[in-house]
């Protein structure tokens, strides 16, 4: 089945117990992160008491790419797939008149600080931050909407800090701001997996423009339902748990940060713009959703937008692509492994050669054989270990463009870039063949065992 809607995943993830309750209080400030952190290879999680407020919080919804991929009513290998045709056949979102966000209406006496319960994560962050927010900004005079995931920092009782990076938000609000006027915007927190995927999908296929609640529409088959903000000119899904309205205004900078970046490394204070919230609307009894920076929800939710564009950049030189993991633990933007099935010896250092050049922020593409699955992080290691010798396989590119936020750079925007050919010789040597058990397949373990 596809899930559409945060409390339909929820459902499903508990069903499949893959969502557990954390009946206790829990302190949002570092508590919290610790308990999430330590979980976060594990089930998602309900923490039903946070301490001096009466929202439950829920984190970890999407932090395994099977899970993802379920949740969306495919497998590891189908979601790229999904995915890239999602991009393909957009389905338009659905204006509606009301729905479950506008339960509670507040246009004054709300105070973000006092009535959200916003986690502290890290020892050194700022404070403490909405970090799975989907902004939506629109330009109702061009038709314009985008819908876009950004770090948003709680600094007062109605103004939140917000990094933006030279994107479409910023174009957008750029375009305000030389005309004086603020960027009405809606920050909706509690959505499915569709609607975040969609809000963080990337690359030239993704113009200015185009509505990423289409994107979201396709992933789960099902148009998004929107409806009208309160107090600005903007349209949000009316099944979210809640919905901050404001405006970001022109010609105000102020200091914002620091917040532990996805490198697992602290940021620094920026000056940046400011979000005058003017209401929030929220379901009768809202769920926040919270996502805990450097863990595998956050490196997959930066991750996966890259795989499309890889794979369509890849696929033009090597059509024997078969399949593309940015894998999470190279922090969702600097590991690539590809999947090819070789029909030239010259295949496996040519598609290093391309996976290197789809996008900067790479440093690292491992190729691998299509017997091999590129998400599985131990089979690729086994791959490395049996069909790769370092003077024959290994590429090594000193000297090109890199991420900025990667520590290890010798010198500001440049990278090393590195990559391991590890795909067998094209010959027919039963040294590379793999070892098999007869009816594996057809083994159903639950036919032999209980589990769960
Ligand atoms: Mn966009």
């Amino acid at each position: 089945m596809v899930v559409a809607g945060f409390r339909e995943q929820i459902a499903w993830l508990e069903e499949k117990g893959e969502l557990v309750r954390v009946p206790g209080e829990v302190d949002p400030r570092y508590q919290l992160a610790a308990i999430a952190k330590k979980m976060q290879s594990g089930p998602a999680l309900y923490f039903e008491k946070v301490k001096g407020y009466d929202i439950p919080v829920v984190v970890g919804t999407d932090n395994s790419r099977a899970r993802i991929a379920g949740a969306l009513g495919t497998d590891n290998e189908g979601l790229l797939r999904h995915y890239i045709s999602a991009i393909e056949s957009p389905v338009e979102p659905r204006q509606v008149n009301t729905g479950p966000v506008k339960e509670v209406v507040r246009t004054s006496g709300f105070d973000l600080g006092r009535d959200l319960p916003v986690p502290t994560h890290y020892e050194r962050d700022g404070g403490p931050y909405i970090t799975t927010g989907l902004l939506v900004a629109e330009l109702p005079e061009k038709g314009i909407r985008n819908v876009s995931m950004h770090r948003l920092q709680v600094v007062g009782p109605d103004e939140m800090g917000i990094l933006m990076l030279p994107r479409h938000l910023k174009a957008m609000f750029s375009e305000r701001e030389e005309a004086g006027r603020p960027l009405q915007i809606a920050v909706v927190i509690g959505t499915d997996i569709a609607c975040r995927l969609a809000s963080v999908t990337w690359g030239s296929k993704i113009p200015l423009g185009m509505d990423e609640f289409a994107i979201a529409g396709a992933l789960r088959g099902r148009p998004v339902e929107l409806v009208r903000c309160e107090t600005v000119d903007v349209r949000v899904p009316a099944d979210a748990e809640m919905v901050i309205e404001g405006e970001i205004l022109p010609g105000v900078r102020r200091p914002e940060g620091p917040m532990a970046e996805f490198t697992g490394n602290y940021g620094e204070v920026w000056e940046n713009p400011v979000i005058k919230v003017k209401a929030i609307t929220h379901r009768k009894n809202p769920i926040y959703q919270d996502l805990l920076t450097f863990t595998p929800e956050h490196h997959l939710l930066l991750g996966l937008p890259y795989e499309p564009v890889v794979y369509a950049l890849v696929k033009a030189r090597m059509p024997n692509l078969k399949s593309v993991c940015v894998t999470p633990a190279g922090c969702g933007k600097f590991h690539v492994v590809i999947s090819i099935k070789k029909t030239h010896q010259g295949d496996g250092k040519d598609t290093i050669i391309a996976g290197l050049y789809s996008i900067w922020d790479i440093k690292l593409v491992t190729v691998v054989d299509d017997d091999v699955d590129p998400f599985d992080p131990a089979d690729v290691e086994w791959a490395v270990s049996t069909r790769f010798q370092a003077d024959r396989d290994l590429v090594v590119i000193p000297g090109a463009k890199g991420n900025e936020l990667d520590p290890s750079l010798p010198e500001p925007g440049i990278t090393a870039k590195m990559g391991i050919d590890a795909t067998k010789p094209l010959t027919n040597s039963r040294r590379f063949e793999r070892i098999g058990i007869p009816g594996f397949e057809d083994v159903n373990l639950e036919d032999f065992i209980k589990l769960k």
